[in-house]
């Protein structure tokens, strides 16, 4: 919550919660986001096992309360109000890593450059591209995360293990579908709890000399001090949102105490002074100076959390909310 900002959520204690599950109310986000902005969560829990989270989803369906999964905040802007939701990290539940022989399989809330690091130690490949992303598994299979090259963590994915409506399930490759930021598991109201990936030998030294010249690109060109949510808006197809930013002479652009990074211009940063309001503002212009010195219309990468309706720079997106 940011000072000034009072959270319009009701600040109930919550009643007939799991035995043992601990339930918090009015949990600020800001804290759990790349960009360190954004009100509290109604309610917060971090379930320590599935079975934890099944009760999560009966209790919420009671309340009733929609649930949100929380990976690595990277790739949200939450409203200065909050979310008035159960917001849940799989961060205890979700963590373990198993490779058997070229496969790995691993938790959705396990970031993708630790299990980056963890396949290179094993001689494996196919996962330097991610080295550098500081989302989940579970998030990143939400968007199809990947890199300018087009590599992505999609084409490496076996199958999906996933909580859904009627419980668990697991998806095959088959049953799956990626595109460029885009996943068929993006709004289909089921919470990833697991992937298992596809991986290959490679000698290790020629995996870690990848990832450090990914790395080494990646610190040259994005504002990796300060606060922000990577990419903001998506590449339109045979260009990039960056470029068309900055030919329309937005780079260092402000609105409040958000600002166009002048070093890449399709992120936006902050001195810790910034409100979701003045980056869903900063998002709107960029949107109509691009408009109108190109003609084209710039869509968001990142996601909207807060209260409907989102702000204009946020075209009605498939709910993040999970169907229980
Ligand atoms: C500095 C920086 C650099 C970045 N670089 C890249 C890049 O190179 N390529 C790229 O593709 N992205 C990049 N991103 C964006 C971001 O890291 C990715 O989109 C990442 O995959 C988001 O994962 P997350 O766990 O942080 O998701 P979150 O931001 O926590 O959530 C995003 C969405 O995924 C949902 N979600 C999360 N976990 C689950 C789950 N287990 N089940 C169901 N839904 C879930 C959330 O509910 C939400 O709807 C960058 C971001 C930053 C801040």
């Amino acid at each position: 919550m940011i000072a000034g900002v009072p959270s319009p959520l009701p600040s109930d204690i919550p009643t007939g919660v799991p035995a043992g599950i601990d339930v918090r109310t009015q949990v600020p986000l800001a804290r759990h986001t790349y960009l360190r902005i954004g009100g509290p969560a109604r309610f917060f829990a971090e379930p320590h096992s599935l079975d934890e989270v099944a009760l999560l989803f009966a209790w919420a369906r009671s309340v009733p309360v929609a649930v949100r999964v929380l990976g690595g905040g990277s790739n949200i802007l939450v409203a200065d109000e909050g979310v008035d939701a159960l917001v849940i990290t799989l961060r205890r539940a979700c963590g373990q890593v198993r490779f058997d022989g070229t496969r790995v399989t691993a938790g959705a809330a396990v970031m993708l450059p630790a299990l980056a690091r963890a396949a290179a130690a094993e001689g494996l490949s196919g996962l330097e591209f991610a080295v550098g992303i500081p989302g989940s598994l579970g998030g990143a299979l939400q968007t199809n995360a990947g890199i300018g090259d087009g590599r992505s963590i999609g084409p490496l994915v076996d199958s999906v293990d996933a909580l859904g409506a009627r419980g668990p399930l697991t998806l095959s490759r088959e049953e799956l579908r990626f595109g460029y930021r885009e996943s068929s598991l993006r709004g289909a109201g089921v919470m990833v709890t697991a992937a298992t990936l596809q991986l290959g030998p490679r000698p290790r030294e020629a995996i870690e000399a990848e990832m450090r010249r990914l790395l080494a690109v990646r610190a040259a060109a994005q504002p990796t001090a300060q606060p922000n949510a990577g990419s903001v808006f998506r590449n339109p197809p045979g260009d990039h949102a960056g470029r068309l930013i900055e030919a329309a002479g937005c780079k260092g652009l402000t609105v409040g105490g958000a600002r166009v990074s002048e070093l890449h211009a399709n992120f936006i940063v902050h001195d810790g002074g910034a409100t979701a309001r003045d980056v869903a503002a900063l998002m709107r212009e960029l949107q109509e100076r691009v408009q109108a010195h190109a003609g084209i219309s710039l869509v968001p990468e990142i996601e909207w959390w807060g209260p409907a309706p989102a702000p204009a720079a946020f075209p009605a997106p498939p709910s993040a909310e999970l169907e229980e």
